[in-house]
């Protein structure tokens, strides 16, 4: 795609929740397209409908984005805060006659709509109030505030070549004259978008397609104002597993929460990109090369399927990926949480252990509590089964090759176990398991000599000498 103009994508949420996958996912396409073309991503609040929208969601999308690393480069924009500028233009559309004061009641229009229905026809408003050359208006009736309606072109076709969908087309007949102020003269929804996305000289619109309809009414206005048309491209919805639209149902939709969860941000916007978009075969790819790759050729025309395991393969791997030091960081909080001290072990060297076999930063931290939380010894049951005097002895036979070590590491205590083995002439299970149980008070842990070398000469021997 040849794009000679400055590229500029928004990210348009309604503040009316958290941060949502879809949204987040819509909003990383925008953001990714600006980056690619070395445009800018503004971040435009559509907080309009006052009763739902609220500052505390405002915050959680920013905590969103920011988390995810895609902030933006403008904005943000708040609608509310622009309700001049809307009726500014409305007063222009009024004036030049490509808006119009409409007095159908409410209940004069669903009869309308309703006549519209019984003639087998879409139902529109009639165009009652409509101006046309030679057409006599009516006297407004006493006291009724009018609404704005948008007179929209009656002949032809509204078409744009979406950038996912391809050729799309709508019948100007089919658009009804939509109303752009209410009575109370607050603008509607689609007007202050078409205002927004012409004063923020926006190119390039990405979005859900569930806003698929509104685009020909946004087109239209646009044109009355003589704006430049930006490209759409409209995303096909995430479903569930289940193959319904994905929703609470399904677990976390808040992005947030797979913070909360411990799925590292790297790896969401990984899986999130793969939603719906595709580089040949590539699952796994990096922030940089996503923005390189990015085109919206490659957006799918059908709807992708949110996978959990895949999520979670993905995110398997970034933890292998990272070095300890950040892994350790970003648990120790977490172990925190659980009531134990990450302070109590060399938590870097149990991320070490534990990051190949861990599939999220919560797998680590319960993972890190067998080294930082105070030793609870086996039950009862647990020790009278795999503590017999048999065990005893080839414990205290390790115990002795141990204590014997100069250095304790993962590498010297694998040789004691070994010389352990070969002394007593046993095999593995023999040994390990006791040590296991003994050592950490469980039957099942990662590699013993590693963990016994994280646990330290002096905790291993103390626990070994007071069986
Ligand atoms: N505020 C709309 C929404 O949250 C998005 C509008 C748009 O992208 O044009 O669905």
């Amino acid at each position: 795609m040849t794009i000679t103009t400055p590229v500029r994508t928004r990210f348009a949420p309604s503040p009316t929740g958290y941060l949502h996958l879809g949204g987040a996912r819509t909003a990383l396409f925008s953001w990714a397209f600006a980056r690619h073309h070395n445009g800018t991503f503004v971040l435009r609040v559509e907080d309009t409908d006052i009763e739902r929208s609220t500052p505390e969601a405002v915050q959680a999308i920013i905590d969103g984005m920011n988390w995810l690393g895609m902030q933006a480069d403008e904005g943000p924009f708040y609608q509310m805060q622009r309700i001049e500028r809307y009726r500014e233009i409305i007063a222009k559309m009024l004036e030049e006659g490509t808006a119009y004061y409409c007095y159908s009641s409410a209940e004069e229009v669903d009869a309308m709509r309703e006549r519209a229905r019984m003639l087998g026809m879409k139902p529109r408003y009639d165009g009652t109030w409509r101006p046309a050359p030679g057409k006599t208006l009516g006297a407004p009736p006493e006291g009724r505030s009018p609404v704005v309606r948008f007179k929209c072109p009656q002949e032809g076709a509204t078409s744009w070549d979406d950038l996912v969908k391809g050729r799309i087309s709508f019948d100007n007949g089919e658009l009804d004259d939509l109303i752009i102020a209410r009575a109370d003269g607050t603008p509607t929804y689609n007007f202050c978008v078409v205002v927004d996305d012409w004063d923020m000289q926006i190119t390039h619109v990405i979005r859900g397609d569930d806003h698929v309809n509104n685009t020909p009414r946004q087109i239209t206005i646009l044109q009355a104002l003589g704006a430049t048309i930006p490209e759409y491209g409209h995303v096909p919805m995430i479903l569930g597993p289940d193959g319904e639209k994905l929703s609470k149902r399904h677990g976390a939709v808040s992005i947030m929460d797979y913070d909360a969860q411990g799925y590292l941000p790297e790896a969401m916007v990984n899986y999130l990109a793969r939603l719906g978009w595709s580089h040949g075969d590539s699952e796994l790819f990096t922030r940089e090369q996503f923005v390189e790759w990015f085109d919206t050729r490659n957006l799918s025309k059908s709807a992708s399927q949110w996978d959990p395991k895949k999520l979670n393969w993905v995110n398997a791997h970034y933890i292998k990926q990272s070095d300890n030091a950040t892994l350790a960081q970003l648990v120790a909080p977490r172990v925190a949480q659980s009531g134990a001290d990450p302070e109590a072990t060399d938590l870097e060297a149990v991320m070490g252990l534990l990051k190949d076999r861990s599939e999220t930063l919560n797998d680590l931290a319960e993972g890190a509590l067998l080294f930082c939380s105070p030793f609870v010894p086996a039950p009862a049951e647990l020790q009278a089964e795999v503590l017999t005097d048999e065990a005893r002895a080839v414990l205290q036979s390790f115990a002795q090759h141990a204590e014997a070590l100069d250095e304790w590491t993962t590498e010297s205590l694998a040789q004691a176990i070994r010389d352990t083995l070969a002394a007593n002439g046993i095999k593995m299970p023999k040994l390990g398991i006791p040590l296991r149980v003994a050592a950490t008070g469980r039957k099942q842990t990662p590699a013993i000599d590693a963990v016994l070398a994280i646990l330290g000469r002096e905790k291993v021997l103390r626990r070994l000498n007071e069986l």
